[in-house]
């Protein structure tokens, strides 16, 4: 364990239990050089703890190059709740893992992930105030999808000379809370509209309110166009499908969309201009992280703004250096995260 601590440079990893409840949760703080330990988190069930204390670990250091690439003053962290085959009463659980929290002193604080509502959030916030994205806090998907907007206009002028994106054509996968919100933004901006998702609901809207063409999801990869937004599922970009890619540019709000970060020199050969999972898909940690510390949806919505003078600076870097965005900003943020 402490192998793979000192590997991803981890601060510290904490478990706790409680069997009235049914709660098995970890919680690891990747870096708190820049500030408290910020970051989602998880229930879900797991094959075993073993890969839940990983996916804890890995999600945690990712949130720390968030962060930091953010320009936020806060650092890493992740939670991952095992979640029960049964669950007697999901609201103890919860108040449960909010009690844990709180003996941590404020270096953690945790916030709402793949698994977890904000009512969720509501029943930590009984037993500490280390928690954000409640239901007063409110949901910080809209502000994940105008993060990513603001960095497809960056991706818009690095790869065809202007932020006006009016008559490009952009291919979404996935419509859910973040995707539906950017396909929005990209049609009233006069974007042609390409999309695919595995619930036909939101396809259907997304063609009839935004005149959206849709297209099968296993064909979306192929559909040539200027910008691929992938904004479902992560590992999209792997061995298998590189290849298979007919865009210009790849800016969505997917996390971890690259299976490696060779993938991301494969793209770079090929001409594709990459940006960066975790630094365009911040806007939803900016919302939390400023929300947390009583900052107005003004100072939310001004700091979304770095998303794209952040790209910008990377891809100048990137071209400068001729190495990938991806390597760019991990180096970045290791600068920020460890000095050097
Ligand atoms: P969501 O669950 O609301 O939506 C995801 C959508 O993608 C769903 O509609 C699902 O049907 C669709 N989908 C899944 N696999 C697909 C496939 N193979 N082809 C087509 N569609 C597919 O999730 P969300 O909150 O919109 O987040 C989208 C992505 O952005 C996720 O990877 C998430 O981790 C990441 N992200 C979200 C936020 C946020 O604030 N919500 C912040 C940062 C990153």
């Amino acid at each position: 364990m402490f192998a793979l601590m000192e590997s991803a440079r981890l601060e510290a990893l904490h478990l706790a239990q409680d069997p009235l409840t049914g709660l098995q949760a970890i919680i690891a703080i990747h870096n708190t050089r820049r500030g408290p330990a910020l970051g989602g988190c998880r229930y879900l069930a797991y094959a075993d703890t073993d890969s839940a204390v990983r996916d804890a670990i890995r999600l945690a250091t990712g949130t720390s190059y968030k962060a930091a690439l953010a320009g936020l003053a806060q650092g890493g962290g992740k939670a991952v709740i095992i979640r029960p085959a049964h669950v007697d009463n999901r609201g103890a659980l919860f108040e449960a893992f909010g009690r844990m929290i709180d003996t941590l002193g404020g270096r953690y604080i945790t916030a709402m992930d793949s698994g977890t509502s904000s009512a969720d959030m509501d029943c930590i916030a009984q037993h500490t105030r280390h928690v954000t994205s409640t239901t007063a806090a409110g949901d910080p998907s809209p502000h994940t999808a105008l993060g990513v907007y603001a960095g497809i206009r960056a991706t818009a002028e690095a790869r065809f000379g202007s932020t006006d994106l009016q008559g490009l054509r952009v291919a979404i996968q996935g419509l859910g809370n973040v995707g539906f919100a950017l396909a929005e933004q990209l049609a009233a901006s006069g974007v042609e509209l390409v999309v695919a998702d595995l619930d036909g609901g939101r396809v259907q809207l997304a063609v009839e309110e935004l005149g959206a063409v849709a297209v099968n999801s296993a064909e979306l990869l192929d559909v040539p166009c200027d910008i691929l937004a992938p904004c479902g599922l992560g590992g999209v970009l792997n061995g298998e499908s590189v290849g298979r890619l007919q865009c210009a540019a790849i800016a969505g709000a997917a996390n971890n969309q690259l299976a490696s970060v060779e993938i991301a020199d494969e793209l770079d050969a090929r001409g594709i201009l990459y940006a960066p999972d975790y630094v365009i898909n911040a806007g939803g940690l900016i919302h939390v992280a400023l929300t947390h510390r009583g900052e107005s949806l003004q100072a939310v919505t001004a700091h979304l703004a770095q998303i794209g003078l952040r790209l910008s600076d990377i891809y100048a870097h990137a071209q400068a250096d001729k190495r990938s965005p991806a390597r760019i900003a991990d180096a970045l943020a290791e600068h920020l995260l460890y000095g050097g």
